[in-house]
């Protein structure tokens, strides 16, 4: 039984799927929507949960890395430092005709709003389109009650600035030496000309970054590490292989404060697109913030007794788009013989629930037989229990919410306290002691 190729597989089934059992909304939808902003539901926020855990695991159980959790708002200087008041621009042009904007660059394969079966490219070819202007994508607002100048602040449209703002006291309060990470997961904003394909481009998402400071020298070799091991944690999740590619930046794209970089590419249904960055961020960053506010950020290397900017490799990963990537990967549709089951095929450690109780008739003692069970089993894992409707209904309703087990009690329960365990991907069962469930799940699940 294969997973649904890429032909089939329709973007539009996998939003619809994770409406429909709660794992992403439209935000404000009762209102009509606000564009590229998405709620998570129940099971969406505990698969956000679970892959922001993951990830800070990895990253956090390594003796040289610390984590932080820094304020969205930060000091106006910050974004002038960065570089962002200056360059986080895209280019846009808008629609003379029918006001619609684009942006200058992505122009292809998008079409006019207005007119879905119009190429904008072809308006732009026929000259209605405005001169490009660069738009910034920081979100601006008011820090205290004047709304003036002075008091202008921005969003955080990354997470990084605040790594690198608070680096000297990330060493003098955990006596970090380098090389060292500091790592983060919050909330970015950007105002992005236009949002699409659901949460790959929102003007609020989740980012978990990296910071690897080292010494001047090292970088290319924690560069091409740090690379390979962002690539494996997607791979450990069970993300398909052939799903994932490299792209390196040309030379000429770099951006201003990069040496090197790559993207770590997912091939969704629309095509590839980047989940995560990696980039050799030089000493570019620190040394505008030294620049800007005056204040040492040099390394004073006790070994080798040198004072020195250290090297940043950054990895940079959307928590929305792992997210995204995790779903679109894990759904396949599969034909049982007997019916066509939708089933997300998540890793165990991502799912949302862990195990469903399935207590299959509602008479003698099995209800609180599987009452009993349920009430063992959530005192560790996210337990669902359910006794509505025929088995196999009950059964398809875990497969689409990524459920890896399915405990049943029937009337073999009553005779020799066994239960039925189903496994999602194989649909095989097998019979286990119902005493011994949580002891069988926690080693199944250790995985
Ligand atoms: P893109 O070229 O797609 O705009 P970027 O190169 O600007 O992305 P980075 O600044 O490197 O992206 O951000 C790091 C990561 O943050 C991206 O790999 C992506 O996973 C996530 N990300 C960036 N912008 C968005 C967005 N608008 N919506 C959701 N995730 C985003």
């Amino acid at each position: 039984m294969a997973q649904s190729t890429k032909s089939d597989l329709n973007l539009d089934k996998i939003v619809s799927l994770a409406k429909r059992r709660g794992f992403v909304f439209q935000s404000s939808e009762i209102y009509g929507g606000l564009n590229g902003c998405w709620d998570y539901g129940p099971l969406g926020v505990e698969l956000l949960r679970n892959v922001k855990d993951e990830w800070w695991k990895k990253m956090t159980l390594q003796e040289n890395i610390e984590g932080i959790d820094a304020s969205i708002l930060m000091h106006p200087k910050v974004w002038e430092a960065s570089g962002h008041v200056e360059n986080f621009t895209d280019p846009m042009v808008d629609c003379k005709e029918c006001k619609a904007r684009f942006r200058a660059d992505q122009l292809e394969d998008v079409m006019c709003p207005r007119n879905p079966n119009r190429p904008a490219i072809r308006c732009q070819q026929e000259g209605k389109f405005t001169e490009a202007r660069q738009f910034n994508l920081m979100f601006k607002t008011f820090i205290g009650p004047v709304e003036d100048s002075s008091a202008v602040v921005y969003l955080r449209p990354e997470t990084a600035q605040g790594i690198y703002v608070n680096y000297q006291n990330v060493i003098a309060s955990s006596r970090q030496k380098l090389p060292f990470g500091i790592v983060q997961i919050g909330k970015a904003f950007r105002n992005e000309i236009n949002t699409k394909n659901w949460l790959f481009r929102t003007r609020e998402f989740e980012q978990m970054e990296m910071q690897f400071f080292v010494k001047p020298g090292t970088d290319d070799e924690w560069f091409e590490r740090w690379r390979q091991e962002r690539m494996q944690w997607f791979l450990d999740l069970g993300i398909r292989k052939e799903k994932l590619q490299f792209q390196r930046h040309e030379k000429h794209k770099l951006a201003h404060y990069a040496k090197d970089a790559y993207d770590i590419e997912y091939e969704f249904p629309f095509g590839w697109g980047e989940i995560e960055g990696i980039h050799n961020r030089t000493n570019f960053d620190l040394t505008r913030h030294q620049q800007y506010s005056g204040k040492s950020m040099e390394y004073f290397d006790d070994a080798t007794k040198e004072k020195y900017i250290p090297y940043i490799i950054e990895t940079s990963a959307g928590a929305s788009r792992s997210f995204m990537t995790i779903l679109v990967d894990a759904y396949a549709e599969e034909d049982t013989g007997k019916e066509i089951r939708t089933v997300l095929k998540l890793h165990p450690r991502l799912a949302p629930v862990k195990v469903a109780i399935l207590p299959l008739v509602n008479r003698e003692n099995m209800p609180d037989i599987a009452r009993n069970i349920f009430n063992d089993v959530r005192k560790d894992f996210r337990a669902f229990y359910d006794d509505a409707g025929s088995i196999g209904r009950r059964y398809r309703r875990q497969d689409e919410a990524g459920t890896p087990y399915c405990v049943t009690i029937d009337s073999q329960t009553l005779q020799d306290q066994t239960v039925t365990v189903r496994e999602r991907d194989s649909m095989q069962q097998e019979r286990v002691s119902s005493s011994g469930i949580l002891k069988y799940l926690q080693e199944k699940l250790k995985r």
